[in-house]
């Protein structure tokens, strides 16, 4: 490519940042507080703060559907309209099937976000740290290989990324899922403070917490100066919150780095490859094509972190190839895209409660009740690997008390009181990293940019299988014993992909045979490139996983700074 001098200065930056979801959004904060000039690359749309959230405050009735999917968009679109945040109000942020195609080798629901703020304007917001439970997994039983890291080096960039992005919840004293930095918690409603209670008199290895979340509960000054404001439980959240009560790229790091003058913010921009200099031994920069003007464009840099979300950081190095590196970048030992793992949603369990028919609950709670994994967690003491974690609610089924028939005086009474309590519990279960679960490139099939199609080949096992039977009976057992009724345990039986957890292809390891990415998730073979999303995750716990990015992030930001300045 003949590029002038003038055109390359012009597009070059001290850092490009590959993606402006929730991990790249706080790669560009930090770089750009610290004085970098930042040019974040991302495929989508831009999508401000406020102005681009469309439906954030429309009624049901503003909806030609009433907020449902329509038969036509399922028919369109099966993938995405498995996701249950998917629907008439929130349909603009989500990626449509036929606009980005992928092979399943084997079937796999892929749910993403392509805009300015990726995922973090449609994620659940739960947020839990790990602990050296998790980190210490993969040697302790045997699988994968060993973290390059521990909870210590982790916990101080926890406590910083928590403070800034704002975690309501209890410190709970938990040896599993370690204290966050905390802004008031949300409350359990009566049942669950019944289960609670029951969970507490007939299990010394369970405690049901309430979910700590993303959630501005009691702003402090630093998310005040974020222009964002308290919570107000409406729980409308997935269509962008125009008070910034949860933490989205969109309402928080992207516009903090933006404040600074240092962020360059390049929408409809797909990145293709990254470019490694053969002499230079090292990437200087990245290929992209312009999806307005279809240009392919080169923009240049120091240091690139990768953060597209896992999968398509994994596609974008094996489609970084050169002389040195022809299996993609970074790949000598030929793992790239290999030991790529997910969480185990199957399980569910439905379930009446009969009394509290006084009571009540006030606003739409944005976060659920926990349990902790119980199970495996000291010593191994099942016959399958690692653990789960469970969450529930209660909630009063509906206003038809009575059914929905009826006529005059009597029946305007009975639709007026609420239905039973009903109980809802999930699992979110740890899945083993096995190096037959992969992604790979297609050899013939193009997206419209021309940038080879993601085959993915990752499955279910039977280690899962067993976890999840464990948790549909523990559940049970546990529903049972806080005097539950009509108990129904339920196996969806959804492919990967649908918990929108997927991590792994670009581990981190002690050793560039085993792994690709070293303990400060810089590549191996390529240091001035890191992947801090959930690419270059070894295992990936029972946690939900975001907040671990966050945290990986900043502590990977601060050190590409501070090797920069040694240079
Ligand atoms: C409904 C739902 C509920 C969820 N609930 C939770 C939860 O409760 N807790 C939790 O921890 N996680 C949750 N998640 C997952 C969470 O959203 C992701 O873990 C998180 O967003 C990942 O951050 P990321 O930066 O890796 O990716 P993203 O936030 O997806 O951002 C990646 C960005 O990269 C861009 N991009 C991709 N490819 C390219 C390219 N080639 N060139 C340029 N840009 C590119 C994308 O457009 C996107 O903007 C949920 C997700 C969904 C959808
Ligand atoms: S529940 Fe809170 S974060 Fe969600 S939309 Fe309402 S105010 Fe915003």
């Amino acid at each position: 490519m003949n590029l002038s001098i003038d055109t390359k200065k012009k597009n070059t930056y001290d850092v490009i940042v590959i993606g402006s979801g929730i991990s790249g959004g706080w790669a560009a904060k930090e770089f750009c507080e610290k004085g970098l000039k930042t040019l974040v690359l991302e495929r989508g749309r831009d999508v401000r703060h406020i102005t681009d959230y469309p439906t954030a405050m429309s009624n049901p009735w503003d909806f030609p559907h009433r907020g449902r999917s329509t038969v036509a968009s399922e028919t369109t679109n099966p993938i995405v309209n498995k996701c249950y945040a998917f629907e008439e109000a929130t349909e603009h942020f989500f990626v449509k099937d036929n606009d980005h195609p992928y092979i399943q080798e084997k079937p796999f629901d892929w749910i993403r976000g392509y805009q300015v703020g990726g995922k973090s304007l449609i994620w659940a917001r739960q947020t839990q740290r790990w602990s050296d439970f998790e980190f210490e997994a993969p040697a302790r039983d045997g699988f994968a290989v060993d973290w390059p890291i521990r909870y210590k080096d982790l916990a101080p960039w926890y406590s910083y990324v928590e403070k800034f992005t704002g975690i309501s919840g209890n410190r709970d004293g938990i040896s599993n899922l370690p204290d966050s930095e905390v802004l008031p918690p949300f409350e359990l409603n009566c049942v669950e403070k019944h289960i609670q209670q029951k969970v507490k008199e007939h299990y010394r290895d369970r405690q049901v917490i309430i979910g700590r979340c993303a959630h501005l509960t009691q702003p402090n000054e630093i998310h005040t100066q974020q222009g964002r404001g308290q919570c107000q439980a409406r729980h409308l959240c997935y269509r962008g919150c125009p008070y910034g009560g949860y933490f989205s790229s969109n309402s928080s790091t992207i516009r903090w780095a933006a404040k600074t003058g240092n962020l360059t913010l390049r929408p409809h921009s797909v990145v293709h490859s990254i470019v490694y200099d053969e002499q230079k031994q090292k990437a200087t920069g990245v290929r992209v094509v312009d999806t307005n003007s279809k240009e392919m464009l080169e923009f240049f840099a120091e240091v690139i972190f990768v953060n597209a979300a896992c999968l398509n950081t994994n596609l974008i190095l094996l489609n970084s190839t050169s002389s040195r590196f022809p299996n993609g970048l970074g790949n000598d030992s030929g793992l790239l895209g290999k030991y790529v793992a997910f969480h185990n949603y199957r399980g569910s369990l439905t379930a009446s409660f009969e009394g509290y028919k006084d009571k009540y609950y006030y606003g739409r709670r944005p976060t659920t009740a926990f349990i902790p994994s119980f199970r495996n967690v000291f010593k191994q003491d099942t016959d399958f690997l690692r653990g789960y974690m469970v969450a529930f609610s209660a909630s009063r089924a509906g206003w038809h008390q009575g059914g929905q028939e009826g006529f005059g005086a009597e029946y305007k009474e009975n639709i007026t009181q609420p239905d039973d309590w009903g109980i809802y519990m999930m699992m979110q279960g740890e899945t083993v990293p096995k190096e037959q679960n992969h992604v790979r490139l297609s050899k013939d099939q193009k997206d419209a940019w021309g940038i080879p199609q993601l085959i993915t080949s990752i499955e279910y096992d039977q280690n899962d299988e067993k976890l999840l039977q464990d948790f549909l009976m523990q559940g049970t057992e546990i529903l049972e014993k806080s005097g539950c009724k009509n108990i129904s345990p339920y196996d969806s039986g959804q492919a990967p992909g649908l918990d929108i957890h997927e991590m792994g292809g670009v581990r981190m390891g002690k050793d560039p045979k085993t792994s690709l990415l070293n303990q400060w998730n810089q590549l191996h073979h390529c240091k001035n490139v890191y992947v801090t999303d959930g690419a270059c995750m070894t295992s990936v716990g029972n946690q939900n996983p975001s907040l671990t990015f966050m945290a990986l992030t900043a502590r990977a930001v601060n050190h590409a700074v501070s090797i920069q300045k040694t240079i």
